[in-house]
């Protein structure tokens, strides 16, 4: 990591002599560290922001490599919309090589979006970092729950108003007409998925707690021994025996992940490995926040037909 952040600052003397492309003067200007944030405050904004995200849908989003183009990002920023719960903590790095005081931890213009969301699998004893895990706060991919984004839309209108107090009305009527839509597609997937109410499927990541539980599925097992810790093979044998026994039909794989080992395992276990989007833009199609939910739901109910 430090390595990685000293190179990156080096490169960004260099490229520092080059203008970042300028958005429309009079736009809010905001970063958003993952796409499903980024989505999330466009919808919330509209025509009065100009938001650029970090992370791309297909990354892992707990290990990104700062680069000297995400600090460009940053160095005008007035926002900083983050994740928290430690899944885009290298947001610090970046915003450090940034050096823009705007968005340091503690200016109202960083806004971390975890705020009153009822965190899911928080460790039950302290998390021992040096063993990596990743989630050592909690599940931290509360975005993947179409379900809270009630709640991430008021922390972006709130920190949005907070910026320009003027333009509150517009915020809020905006979030209000998103939010309107997600009504409609909720009650379409709460359909969908309602005769898969109690399946058990086995998850690569644990990335997918948050909307499991909203639709009454439940997480049997993790390929990963420990979240970000690769799988052993003791434990790989251990999930394909259990698959068997509890005859589970669905693996699901991010994008990011390792699709080989997903698909022997699925293939010993005699179920099927389904790519679903764990952020906007992870897959094909799901390039936008309800589209995203719209693929993952429709990939679920295909595979465990
Ligand atoms: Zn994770």
């Amino acid at each position: 990591m430090r390595r990685t952040f000293r190179t990156a600052l080096a490169a960004l003397a260099v490229v520092g002599l080059l203008a970042p492309a300028a958005p429309a003067a009079d736009k809010i200007r905001v970063v958003a560290t993952i796409p499903d944030l980024k989505a999330l405050t466009e919808e919330v904004g509209g025509k009065l922001v100009d938001v650029e995200g970090l992370a791309r849908g297909t990354q892992n989003a707990h290990e990104l490599e700062i680069r000297p183009s995400l600090m460009l990002k940053l160095r005008r920023a007035d926002l900083l919309i983050e994740n928290g719960l430690e899944l885009d903590s290298w947001a610090d790095v970046a915003v450090q090589g940034a050096n823009n005081p705007n968005i340091v931890r503690g200016a109202p213009g960083r806004v971390d979006v975890s705020r009153g969301i009822q965190v899911l699998e928080v460790p039950s004893t302290r998390v021992d970092r040096s063993m990596g895990d990743v989630h050592p706060l909690g599940n931290p991919h509360y975005s993947l729950d179409p379900g809270l984004a009630p709640i991430i839309t008021q922390n972006i209108a709130d920190a949005l108003g907070r910026f320009a107090p003027e333009q509150r009305a517009e915020f809020e009527k905006n979030r209000q007409a998103f939010l309107a839509r997600l009504d409609e597609a909720m009650a379409r997937w709460t359909r969908a998925l309602e005769p898969l109410k109690g399946a058990r499927v086995v998850v690569y990541h644990p990335q997918w707690i948050y909307i499991l539980t909203r639709f009454g599925l439940t997480q049997a097992a993790t390929l990963e021994d420990r979240p970000g810790i690769p799988a052993s093979p003791a434990h790989v044998t251990r999930v394909i025996r259990q698959m068997k026994d509890e005859k589970i039909k669905v693996l699901i794989v991010e994008p990011w992940n390792d699709m080989k080992l997903a698909t022997r395992v699925a293939d010993e276990a005699g179920a099927k490995a389904v790519v679903l989007a764990s952020m906007v833009g992870g897959v094909k199609g799901a390039d936008s926040y309800i589209g995203a939910i719209d693929h993952n739901v429709k990939a679920l109910v295909t595979a465990m037909r």
